[in-house]
């Protein structure tokens, strides 16, 4: 099978079969992330251990493109059960690849060379990119805000990111 075939069919069993698809019922910290261009929304929530290191659970609930929607599948897969630092060395490598630079060394899994076809077209790419981004924005926010003493009495946090660029 041809290599683009390979990627639309990875892409397209994302998309049509989404791994982590739906809300935490307690999630430690959510987020939405908003693609204007496209209108492609991705929400995340995110469940943190106790130590405030590692990404215990992760799901996502979006409407849009299938290339944004698959990604998002493909994301929560790969950062589910990662400490928080390395899932954000892999926001970084991922965005870096998506960006054309020189991809430095990674360990990223195969699958995600499904989404570099994207790179051809370029307005695709922030499609890709929007559950990383978001994802990298909920690490911030969790950040922030430190680990919440009392989980009962911890509220979610909903940010709209519409306005970034
Ligand atoms: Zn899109």
């Amino acid at each position: 099978m041809a290599t683009e075939d390979l990627s639309r069919e990875i892409i397209l069993d994302h998309y049509q079969n989404p791994r982590n698809h739906g809300r935490l019922e307690h999630p430690t910290v959510a987020n939405r992330g908003h693609n204007p261009l496209c209108g492609d929304e991705i929400e995340l929530s995110v469940a943190i251990d106790e130590q405030g290191e590692r990404i215990e659970e992760i799901a996502f609930t979006g409407r849009g493109c299938s290339i944004s929607q698959a990604s998002a599948s493909m994301m929560t897969d790969v950062v589910k059960g990662k400490r928080l630092t390395e899932a954000e060395a892999a926001v970084q490598q991922f965005t870096q690849r998506m960006a054309d630079r020189q991809p430095p060394p990674t360990d990223l899994e195969e699958e995600l060379d499904a989404l570099q076809g994207v790179k051809r077209y370029p307005a695709r790419v922030k499609c890709a990119l929007l559950p990383w981004t978001t994802l990298r924005e909920t690490v911030e926010i969790y950040r922030r805000r430190g680990p919440a003493p009392d989980p009962s009495e911890q509220d979610v946090l909903v940010m709209d990111c519409a306005d970034s660029p």
